[in-house]
C-alpha cells in the first residue's frame, strides 16, 4: 500500500508526481521530500521557496523539515536567507551523525557546504505583494506545503517546506521546522502535519497530538479533528482565541484524513486505487463564529 497526502491544493502537484514514483516503488521519505521541492520551484506560490512572501524587513527566511518514521530522524533549518530549496538543506541535515536543527547563518552556511543552489529567494512578483502588504498593513501568510508518504514498504515521512508568517519580525520561527508541531512521523503508528498561525500549531503540538490519537486506535480523520478541537478548546479557555489551524494526518495503513478550525483548508490526496484529488475539509469548529463544534465521532 503507497499514499501520499499534501495541504493546500497547490500541494495536488506534487501528490501527482508523488504518486507516480511510489506506484513506482519510490520510498516515502523521497517521495515527500521531491513533492516539496517541486512546489518551492513554482514561483506563483508565494508561501514557499522562491517566490516566498518577505519578512518585516523585506527579504525571505524559510523554514523546512523532514521526518523519517523508521528512525524518528529528524531535519530542520530555520531562517534560510539564500537556498530557495530549503526542504533539501532539511533533508541533507537528516543524514547528520548529531545534529537535527540549524538557524539562520549556519543552516544557510550548511546548505552552501551541500552544494545546493544559491540563487535569491526574493522575486520581482514577491517584492510588489510585500510592497502591497505594508502599504495596507497586512500581514499574510498560512500556506505552508507539508507533505505525507508512505511507501510499499511500510515507510512513513514528512516533509514540510515554508516562508512562514508574511510580514513577520526577522528571527521569527514558527511551527514549521518544530517536531511535534509542524510535523511528525512514525512508522508504527502514523504521521501528521500542520499548517495555519504557527504560534498557536505549537501552543497545542498539534501534529504530535494527531498520531498519538492514531494510537489511541483512531482513525486518521477522527485523530486530526481531535487534535484540532482539543487544542482549540483548551486555547479557549485559557482565554486565547486561536487563529487558523489545520493538520493532515496518514496512519500505516494509507488511510488518511484532515481538520481544521476555519473555512479555507483543502488538501490533495491520492493512495493506491485513489488517482490524485483535492478534499475540501469542514471545520470541526469555526474561529470566527462562537459555534459549538459539530458531532465528532471517537473521543471526545
Ligand atoms: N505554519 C506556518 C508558520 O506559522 C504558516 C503557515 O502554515 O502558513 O510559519
Amino acid at each position: 500500500m503507497w499514499a501520499i497526502i499534501g495541504t493546500w491544493p497547490f500541494a495536488l502537484r506534487g501528490v501527482e508526481q508523488a504518486a507516480r514514483g511510489l506506484a513506482a516503488g519510490q520510498e516515502a521519505m523521497e517521495a515527500a521530500v521531491q513533492a516539496c521541492r517541486l512546489i518551492e520551484d513554482d514561483e506563483t506560490v508565494d508561501s514557499v521557496g522562491r517566490g516566498g512572501i518577505p519578512n518585516r524587513e523585506g527579504y525571505c527566511e524559510l523554514d523546512a523539515a523532514v521526518m523519517d518514521g523508521r528512525s524518528l530522524g529528524i531535519g530542520a533549518v530555520a531562517g534560510l536567507r539564500h537556498c530557495p530549496n530549503a526542504v533539501l538543506a532539511a533533508r541533507a541535515l537528516l543524514d547528520h551523525p548529531t545534529h537535527n536543527m540549524l538557524c539562520g547563518p549556519g543552516a544557510d552556511a550548511f546548505a552552501r557546504e551541500q552544494g545546493l543552489s544559491q540563487r535569491p529567494i526574493e522575486t520581482p512578483q514577491a517584492m510588489e505583494r510585500w510592497q502591497a502588504l505594508k502599504r495596507q498593513q497586512a500581514s499574510h501568510g498560512h500556506d505552508t506545503v507539508c507533505f505525507l508518504a508512505l511507501s510499499n514498504n511500510g515507510r512513513l515521512a514528512s516533509a514540510v517546506t515554508t516562508s512562514g508568517l508574511g510580514l513577520k519580525m526577522p528571527g521569527r520561527v514558527g511551527d514549521s521546522p518544530l517536531a511535534g508541531s509542524g510535523f511528525y512521523a512514525d512508522d508504527e503508528l502514523g504521521a501528521a502535519a500542520a499548517t495555519g498561525l504557527g504560534e498557536d500549531i505549537m501552543r497545542g503540538l498539534l501534529s504530535f497530538q494527531a498520531v498519538s490519537y492514531l494510537k489511541q486506535g483512531l482513525h486518521p480523520q477522527q485523530a486530526a479533528e481531535q487534535a484540532v478541537l482539543q487544542a482549540h478548546q483548551r486555547m479557549l479557555r485559557g482565554g486565547h482565541q486561536p487563529d487558523n489551524m489545520a493538520v493532515i494526518c496518514l496512519d500505516k495503513q494509507g488511510r488518511y484524513g484532515a481538520a481544521c478550525n476555519h473555512q479555507e483548508f483543502v488538501y490533495a490526496a491520492a493512495a493506491q486505487g485513489q488517482p490524485p484529488h483535492l478534499v475540501p475539509v469542514v471545520p470541526v469548529i469555526d474561529n470566527q463564529r462562537a459555534a459549538a463544534p459539530r458531532e465528532l465521532k471517537g473521543l471526545r
